[in-house]
């Protein structure tokens, strides 16, 4: 049995099982199936009472499915493992379409996984094909974990596959070559460093002498045994370790201008552009490992002090660019021009579009602020479908983010509400299709909590870049009374209602420990406190707690060591916050 049969089966399966379940009994008739590769995508339509569902793809038939389950058996595949069904009566339904074709508006739709698999992972690839995501980007040494049986059930839900992320160490570990090669490592102030093989938890900021031609030919041979053992992978990356530390031996050295530094809006003012140097290095590598395995593509990404494609630089077959708008502001649309920080993102991207030559441009978003923003509030509803519809313009091929299952009650209508968006769903309809269920006849009192939500976002005042201290020190504690009080007022029986309130307390709880330590009237023990009230709600999706614990454990250490605490205690990002702020003041 092949691929397609396979989903085809599970189309069938979910179509019965769906049915049954939403109306207490199966459908009239069975489903029908047919293929029809002129159309663009799933349309449904009935006729005689039967479901006929075409499509170009059995993956497309899936969608059909469940896009039908949503808007006929009242289904909402808004959460990963929860279930959410409003019990109704069999469907009536007319002959003729009931929901007409339309081309998916961005052809790569998925998430990016920065955490191992786990017992909620088929939950969540079920959720993934339930909204359509086609792509999931995960570390290689997370990949490695996966067993055949959850690659088959990825395969079968049509989510392809990219090993990648960060792996300057995975293709060269330090292990292996610290003390064989160790001229393939970064030369630092005149030594070569030794790899810490990726065990320096946070921005290793350890990077590979990346001009030495054996090195290059040492990480093509390990790409093409990596895809012999993994035939099933096509996607590779090869992006540098995270932070800088980029090498500084002569021949390296000949790629920097040491007068050209990067720049405010990418977080990379006090480091020089690494952008020829990674180009050269990702334009040789691909063009040797497409001459052995011409059907793999390799990412690499753009961000911090390589945004933008280098002169020359043309983005073929085989290769994507995942583009990544690292601490963009969030107050303001990706194409937005009054924006300062995000035009600057938006100029790269059109460069990165304009550089395409038979090779794809994907954003790498953080619809979730970014990892140490804590479950702080980031509305991008609408504001999804505007960004989406301007990617497109552009020639973007995909949107992929950033996200976590236990912070879903906080981020989960950006991640559900962007499925929507990439696939080319009117912005309107889609998200009062998304209050409607999950609100009911609350859903207008609970667009006003949103509403004010992003209130809260917009009363910063121009830009704000998701950072706990930006939004905290620029809003006032009654906002965070009166969400609280709405909040309330939508709790009700279902899960993600009742955390609601949990997330508008700990918004409320967080800005109090944070005006107190600036008012000088709180320390450890106000932030052991806070910290134990959030690990009481771990049975909640409102938290990371892993990241919780890494911010308020740097907030701890600041107020040890006694020096004021901002973010994570590093010189230069700290630098980059006092800048923020400088400005800000200065423009009022
Ligand atoms: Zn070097
Ligand atoms: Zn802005």
């Amino acid at each position: 049995m092949n691929f397609s049969d396979h989903t085809h089966r599970l189309a069938h399966h979910e179509f019965l099982a769906l049915w049954e379940k939403s109306c207490g009994a199966g459908p009239p008739a069975e489903p029908e199936f047919k293929l029809d590769p002129n159309l663009p995508a799933f349309e449904v339509s009935a006729r005689d009472g039967r479901i006929v569902i075409s499509g170009p793809s059995s993956i497309e038939w899936l969608y059909g499915v469940y896009d039908f389950a949503e808007k006929f058996l009242g289904c909402c595949f808004f959460e990963p493992g929860r279930e959410r069904l409003e019990k109704t009566d069999s469907p009536r339904l007319p002959d003729g379409v009931l929901i007409p074709a339309r081309k998916p508006l961005l052809k790569r739709r998925g998430f990016i996984q920065e955490f191992p698999f786990g017992p909620d992972s088929r939950e969540l690839f079920d959720w993934m094909a339930r909204n359509k995501l086609n792509y999931l980007l995960t570390w290689m040494k997370y990949y490695d974990t996966l067993d055949a049986a959850s690659k088959e059930y990825l395969a079968v839900r049509g989510i392809n596959i990219e090993s990648g992320h960060h792996n300057f160490n995975y293709w060269i570990p330090g292990r292996r070559y610290n003390q064989t090669n160790p001229d393939f490592f970064a030369e630092i102030g005149g030594r070569r460093i030794a790899s810490s093989d990726g065990k320096a938890e946070l921005l290793l900021s350890e990077q590979l002498c990346t001009t030495n031609p054996a090195l290059r030919r040492e990480i093509v041979k390990n790409m093409v045994a990596y895809c012999r053992a993994n035939p099933e992978i096509k996607t590779l990356s090869l992006v540098p370790n995270d932070g800088f530390g980029w090498c500084e031996c002569a021949e390296c050295s000949k790629f920097y201008d040491k007068n050209s530094k990067g720049d405010l809006y990418s977080v990379s003012e006090h480091v020089y552009r690494a952008g020829r140097i990674y180009h050269d290095m990702v334009n040789d590598v691909i063009t040797m490992l497409r001459r052995e395995l011409p059907d793999v593509n390799v990412t690499f990404c753009a961000y911090i002090n390589y945004c933008a494609p280098s002169p020359g630089f043309r983005l073929e077959k085989n290769m994507a660019v995942h583009m990544a708008p690292y601490w963009r502001c969030i107050n303001h649309r990706i194409d937005e021009p009054c924006c300062e920080i995000n035009s600057n993102y938006a100029r790269d991207i059109r460069a990165w579009c304009a550089a395409k030559d038979g090779g794809e441009v994907n954003i790498y978003e953080y619809y979730m602020g970014v990892n140490l923003y804590i479950s702080l509030p980031m509305v991008h509803h609408a504001d999804i479908f505007k960004e989406a519809r301007w990617y497109h313009e552009q020639g973007v091929d995909g949107v992929l983010t950033q996200f976590h299952i236990p912070h879903w009650t906080a981020y989960g209508l950006n991640y559900y509400l962007m499925a929507k968006a990439l696939r080319g769903e009117d912005e309107q309809t889609a998200v009062t299709f998304a209050m409607r269920r999950l609100f009911g006849a609350d859903a207008p009192r609970a667009e006003a909590f949103y509403r004010k939500l992003k209130e809260l976002l917009q009363s910063t005042g121009g830009c704000h870049i998701p950072y706990p201290y930006s939004l905290l020190s620029r809003t006032r504690p009654e906002q965070y009374r009166e969400l609280h009080a709405m909040a309330q007022e939508l709790s009700s029986d279902d899960p993600f209602r009742r955390e609601l309130s949990v997330w508008t307390e700990y918004l409320l709880r967080f800005k109090a420990v944070f005006d107190d330590y600036h008012a000088g009237k709180a320390g450890i023990p106000e932030i052991e406190q806070f910290r134990e009230w959030i690990h009481s709600h771990r049975a909640t999706r409102v938290f990371v707690h892993e990241k919780v614990d890494m911010l308020l454990n740097a907030w701890c250490t600041a107020v040890r060591a006694e020096r004021p605490w901002l973010h994570f205690n590093l010189d230069w990002e700290d630098a980059y916050i006092r800048k923020h702020e400088q400005r800000r003041t200065n423009h009022v």
